[in-house]
């Protein structure tokens, strides 16, 4: 696949989390506050999950949180992003320890329940954005060859106030915080279709 391949489908997927969250309302938000017609975003591809997002957001809990690509994620029973895996096991012999430092990464059993052996089930994990920090633990932990690399930082529109200048853009070792369009106000309007589809 093309670098320029790449960096298309991670601006489209950006439009499509966009969507998820409710494009509606970002757009409404971003609209009040851009004076552009671009919004911050990272680009995953760049980002090493280096814990300045959490640090550097001029918000006192950072408006980068973690996104779960659902498609992506394996659903596992022992998740390395949600449990330390090196961590003592509890009676059912499931490591006690968790990975989140904030206790933000969640998760649920979907599909049917077996009671009895815990590893039959399939659960799905999603971030709860009121206590996500933006540390990026949880998107290391889960990098090939430990995980699936479903999970990724992003700067959430619910939360940012757009800066003139993004805090983090400034102290980015990587170059990681980018320009993307802001949904609702691209020209062809091709994204915001394709995050109603
Ligand atoms: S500062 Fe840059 S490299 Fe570090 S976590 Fe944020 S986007 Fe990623
Ligand atoms: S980024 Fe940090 S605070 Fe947020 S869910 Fe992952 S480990 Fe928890
Ligand atoms: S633009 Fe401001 S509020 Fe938004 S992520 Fe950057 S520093 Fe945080």
């Amino acid at each position: 696949m093309s670098e320029g391949s790449t960096r298309r489908q991670f601006i489209d997927r950006s439009m499509r989390v966009i969507g998820f969250a409710g494009i509606a309302g970002a757009a409404g938000l971003l609209s009040s506050r851009v004076s552009g017609d671009a919004v911050y975003q990272i680009d995953p591809f760049k980002c090493t999950s280096c814990d300045l997002c959490r640090t550097s957001c001029v918000l006192s809990l950072s408006a980068v949180k973690a996104v779960n690509d659902f498609a992506k994620c394996g659903y596992c029973m022992l998740c390395p992003a949600y449990m330390d895996v090196t961590s003592q096991p509890d009676e059912k012999g499931i490591p006690a320890g968790k990975i989140c430092p904030q206790d933000a990464l969640k998760r649920r059993i979907v599909g049917k329940v077996d009671e009895e052996d815990p590893n039959n089930n399939y659960y799905e994990y999603y971030v709860d954005e009121a206590r996500c920090d933006g540390c990026g633990k949880c998107v290391k932990a889960c990098l090939p060859p430990a995980g699936n690399g479903s999970l990724r930082l992003e700067i959430r529109y619910t939360y940012c106030v757009e800066c003139n200048e993004c805090a983090i853009l400034v102290k980015c070792p990587d170059n990681a915080i980018v320009r993307v369009p802001a949904p609702g106000l691209t020209p062809a309007g091709s994204h915001r279709e394709e995050a109603n589809a």
